[in-house]
């Protein structure tokens, strides 16, 4: 698998036998890009039922473009639910703006709500139709990395010898821990989201933002659905058992506009609430070290207040893909992809954080409605 040189690239793009860890956004975006540029895949991922929860995700103009150059942009617009605008209300129910947000792929949506399974189901779909290998309920348990290459040794006891390692695997990554065990981790903000799911109503052609100190939107997922995300503050970091999960939710949104009051009366399916508190996470030094590279969460784990956690990791796999089909070495190829992808990700990381903290009064109070539109010219800028 390996030519046994230290070299990449001789006169044409040579297949390179690459192991991504962690099948979720960024781990799929990354299978589709690698194979898209030539290179072997095998992409693992440790939950057997490769399970996602049945909520929804908001992807922005970037997340377009991004997909546009995954080549996935028509099936991921058929399973979402496209829209131009973003309306903010006060939390007395008035609504005080009605903002249009900027395409960037022209003739199609500047935003998307989509499904998190149906998100995967398109990403995953296309990551076998480029021939990546996806193997479930799989982790690697041990790395050992010479000048050539690195042997992986996988939880069912085989192992594996490739180019180039890629961990994928989320906030809390093992492989981060394996190779840069003194970088960052992520910290508890003092705010958790609650999510879920409801009928579409036929005029929500936007995403709603109601701001306030408990924070809504209501996001449109699809033709007949839309979720409802709330964001609350919570010291203490508290577990809320799934009995009677619903009924806190409720309880959460009891200050809130009419409208959402309304709404919270459909909140009675406790396995329909997604409760999540809110972490984030740079990490400010290497992104890798020596053939074992690291992408999306594992580096960069947001709050969602700006939406983008899911587009930066989308963004890296392209990035990625880019720079080991150019460079000569993978040490040159990591390099030049943490370069392009830093400033823009730590800008996200620490203005969703600057929100979530002046939410909570952690911080002064950020305009939403401005950092939002800052993020979006800076978004807009090539990756
Ligand atoms: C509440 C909430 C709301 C959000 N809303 C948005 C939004 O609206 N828009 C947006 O763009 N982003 C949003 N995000 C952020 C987004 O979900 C993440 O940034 C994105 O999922 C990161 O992708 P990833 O591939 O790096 O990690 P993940 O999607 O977490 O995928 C990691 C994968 O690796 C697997 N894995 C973990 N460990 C191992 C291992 N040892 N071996 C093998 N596999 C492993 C996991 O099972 C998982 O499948 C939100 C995040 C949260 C918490």
């Amino acid at each position: 698998m390996i030519d046994g040189t230290n070299k990449m690239r001789e006169m044409d793009v040579q297949e390179l036998p690459i192991l991504v860890i962690g099948a979720g956004i960024g781990g799929l975006s990354a299978a589709i890009a690698l194979r898209r540029a030539g290179h072997s895949v095998t992409l693992i991922e440790k939950d057997p039922n490769w399970s996602v929860y049945g909520v929804g995700i908001i992807q922005q103009s970037n997340v377009i473009r991004a997909m546009d150059q995954l080549g996935v942009l028509d099936a991921f617009l058929d399973a979402a639910c496209g829209f131009d605008a973003v309306e903010i209300y006060i939390p007395n129910g008035t609504r005080v703006a009605r903002v249009p947000s900027p395409a960037l792929v022209e003739g199609k949506p500047a935003n998307v709500g989509i499904g998190r399974r149906a998100l995967q189901k398109v990403l995953g779909d296309a990551a076998r139709e480029h021939g990546a290998e996806i193997r479930l309920g799989l982790t690697a348990t041990g790395f050992a990395q010479d000048d050539d290459g690195v042997t992986v040794s996988f939880s069912d006891g085989s192992s594996g010898r490739f180019a180039v390692v890629v961990g994928a695997d989320g906030v809390y990554s093992q492989t981060r821990q394996a190779i840069l065990p003194d970088a960052e981790k992520p910290a508890f903000t003092g705010q958790a989201v609650w999510r879920y799911n409801f009928p579409r109503p036929a005029d929500l052609d936007a995403l709603h933002v109601y701001n306030g100190p408990i924070g809504v939107g209501l996001v449109p997922m699809s033709p007949d659905t839309m979720y409802m995300y709330v964001t609350t503050p919570e010291p203490d970091n508290p577990w809320y058992p799934k009995d009677g999960i619903a009924a806190a939710m409720r309880a959460k949104l009891a200050g809130t506009a009419p409208q959402i009051q309304a709404l919270a009366e459909q909140i009675t399916d406790d396995e329909g609430v997604v409760y999540r508190p809110l972490e984030g996470m740079m990490v400010h030094g290497p992104w890798h070290s020596g053939r074992i590279v690291l992408l999306g969460d594992a580096v960069h784990a947001t709050t969602p207040h700006l939406g983008q956690g899911a587009g930066m990791a989308i963004e890296d796999a392209i990035v990625l893909a880019e720079e080991l089909t150019r460079a000569a070495t993978p040490a040159e190829a990591f390099d030049a992809y943490r370069g392009r992808r830093y400033e823009r990700c730590r800008y996200i990381v620490e203005n969703s954080l600057a929100i979530c903290h002046g939410q909570i009064g952690k911080g002064p109070p950020v305009d939403n409605h401005k950092a939002t539109a800052e993020m979006f010219a800076m978004v807009a800028q090539p990756i």
